[in-house]
C-alpha cells in the first residue's frame, strides 16, 4: 500500500526517486537503480512514465515562486522519467546522500549527482526530501496497487 504496513518498523521506511529525462536518456537507469539495490534497499514499484505537465506542477508546487520553476517542469516534461519506491531502514535521508547533493558542482564523487552531471537543472534524479514528503509524492505517482508488498530473501543478511 501507499504506506507501509508497519509504520513503527524503521526497516519499512520508503522513499520517492526518480531519473529525470536526462538521466534515462544518457542511459543511466541501469547505474542508479543498481547503487540502491548493491545497498541493500528493496525495490517496492518502478514505471517509466512521461509525466503530464499538472503532475509535474503538483510535484514541485513548493518552489512555484522559483525563477526555475517553469524551465525545471519543462525539463521534467521532455521525456521519460524512471520513477521508484524504494524501502529500508532511512531510506529517505540515505537515499538523498546516494544522490548527492541537488547542485552537481557540490555533489561528493562517489554520487550519483557527483559522477554523472555538472548542471544544477540537469542533475539527472530525485529524491524525496523528508518521510512526509516521501508518502505525499508516492501518493502523487503511483496507484496503490502499484507498490508490492514483498518479503525481501536478503532480509537476514542485510539486517542485525
Ligand atoms: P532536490 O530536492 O535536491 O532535487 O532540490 P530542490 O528540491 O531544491 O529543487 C528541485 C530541483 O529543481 C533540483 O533537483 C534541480 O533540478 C532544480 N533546481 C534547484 N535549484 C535550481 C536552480 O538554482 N536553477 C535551476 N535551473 N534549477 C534548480
Ligand atoms: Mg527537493
Amino acid at each position: 500500500s501507499v504506506f507501509a504496513k508497519n509504520m513503527t518498523d524503521p526497516k519499512a521506511e520508503r522513499t520517492f526517486i526518480a531519473i529525470k529525462p536526462d538521466g534515462v536518456q544518457r542511459g543511466l537507469i541501469g547505474d542508479i537503480i543498481k547503487r540502491f539495490e548493491q545497498k541493500g534497499y528493496k525495490l517496492v514499484a518502478g514505471k517509466l512514465m512521461w509525466a503530464p505537465k499538472e503532475l509535474l506542477m503538483n510535484h514541485y508546487k513548493d518552489l512555484a515562486d522559483k525563477p526555475f520553476y517553469n524551465g525545471l517542469v519543462a525539463y521534467m516534461a521532455s521525456g521519460p522519467v524512471f520513477a521508484m519506491v524504494w524501502e529500508g531502514k532511512a531510506v529517505v535521508a540515505t537515499g538523498r546522500k546516494i544522490l548527492g547533493a541537488t547542485n552537481p558542482l557540490d555533489s561528493a564523487p562517489g554520487t550519483i549527482r557527483g559522477d554523472y552531471c555538472i548542471d544544477v537543472g540537469r542533475n539527472i534524479c530525485h529524491g524525496s526530501d523528508a518521510v512526509e514528503t516521501a508518502q505525499r509524492e508516492i501518493a502523487l505517482w503511483f496507484k496503490d496497487d502499484e507498490l508490492n508488498d514483498y518479503e525481501f530473501a536478503d532480509k537476514k543478511w542485510i539486517y542485525e
